[in-house]
């Protein structure tokens, strides 16, 4: 190549970066938010997926987009998280939007219903079923956009001074419980209390509750609750699989460039399969230091299991008749859940038992 012709070809390079700087610009521009999360910095699991979710948005931004990640309580309290986001106090959350029932009961869908999905079916709703476009429809009206942030698979259904032997058991029954189960325990007399992740200690500690339920043997050796309570019982029925979402605010979210748009998609994607996977990697190992630690496992028996699963129609019946809107989602999460056990029956079921059963034979 000629210089001449090589200086041409330059120029009208320099010249056409030149003309897409300003596009650049403004399809990235330096944005700094404020996340409040809703738990513990003592939770790496759950606390931990904003941070990987600001890493990925930080890093693919080229650090155009800094999103700043308050634990629960250092700007609001954890269970304010939606409020300040509605307000405009910060820009997102980190939460679990079943904590929002008292708002309205149709919150709980976003996270976890008695007896609703599985971890992975409850994925496949929200991406495939029409779950994400019924529930920002609804999250619409609390100035509210949100993604899938996390999940932490089926929950244990926590720590009890007592056994539970028959429903009996449950009357009077002080129990720290997330969402909407709590009015099927009350349906049952027992007398749930909604409260945040990292206040559950010493609640229980004191008396003040009976008994209390996190999430699972990770998350509940680091909160100590075997220290104050020693059966530890399972399955958690109220929560198959507990999704947590980053809630914008809405007028926010819809100012983004497509190109941060989708950058969320991706990062929230990432920290929504990253969340669950370090949950099922840490589970087990932490499961076997509580039971040598003295934690009792118990199952809730059958009979019990089969009361709350009634009293749980009941509540999703008498909801339904007064809530269009729950009635609508409610009718869209189970029939998608009837159709997956439908297939789960077939081979997820069938290999998983299998191999339970093959690995307690060694
Ligand atoms: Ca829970």
């Amino acid at each position: 190549m000629k210089r001449r012709q090589f200086l041409g070809a330059a120029s009208a390079g320099l010249a056409a970066g030149a003309l897409a700087r300003p596009a650049i610009a403004q399809s990235m521009p330096e944005i700094k938010w404020r996340l409040t999360s809703s738990f513990p910095k003592s939770l790496d699991t759950i606390f931990g997926a904003a941070e990987v979710f600001a890493k990925a948005v930080s890093e693919a931004s080229d650090g155009k987009f800094q999103i700043q990640v308050f634990s629960a309580g250092e700007i609001v309290p954890g269970l304010q998280a939606l409020d300040a986001v509605q307000n405009g106090t910060v820009e997102m959350c980190h939460t679990a939007p079943y904590y929002y029932v008292g708002k309205d009961p149709t919150f709980a869908f976003a996270t976890a219903v008695p007896f609703g999905l599985n971890a992975r079916q409850q994925n496949a709703w929200f991406y495939h079923g029409g779950g994400m476009d019924l529930l920002n429809a609804f999250f619409a009206k609390y100035n509210a956009f949100a993604l899938p942030g996390g999940n932490t698979g089926c929950q244990m259904g926590g720590w009890f001074r007592k056994e539970i032997k028959t429903t009996d058991d449950l009357k009077g029954l002080k129990m720290r419980i997330g969402g909407f189960a709590g009015q099927v325990l009350a349906k049952l007399d027992a007398v749930p209390q909604q409260i945040a992740g990292g206040d559950i200690y010493p609640a229980l500690e004191k008396g003040t509750i009976d008994a209390a339920e996190w999430v699972g043997p990770y998350d509940d050796e680091k909160l100590g609750f075997q220290k104050v309570a020693k059966y530890y019982y399972y399955p958690g029925w109220w929560e198959g699989g507990a999704a947590l979402h980053f809630m914008i605010n809405k007028a926010k979210w819809d100012e983004l460039p497509a190109a941060y748009k989708a950058l969320f998609h991706a990062a929230a994607g990432i920290a929504n399969v990253d969340m669950l996977a370090k949950y099922d990697a840490k589970n087990p190992a932490a499961l076997k230091r509580l039971v040598a630690g003295g934690a009792q496992l118990r199952p809730f028996p059958q009979p019990v299991l089969d009361a709350c699963l009634e009293a749980s129609a009941e509540l999703y019946s008498e909801t339904s008749a007064k809530n269009a809107e729950f009635k609508k989602i409610y009718d869209s999460m189970m029939a998608f859940r009837n159709e997956e056990y439908l297939w789960w029956q077939v081979a997820e079921y069938t290999y998983d038992n299998f191999m339970i059963r093959a690995r307690a034979r060694g």
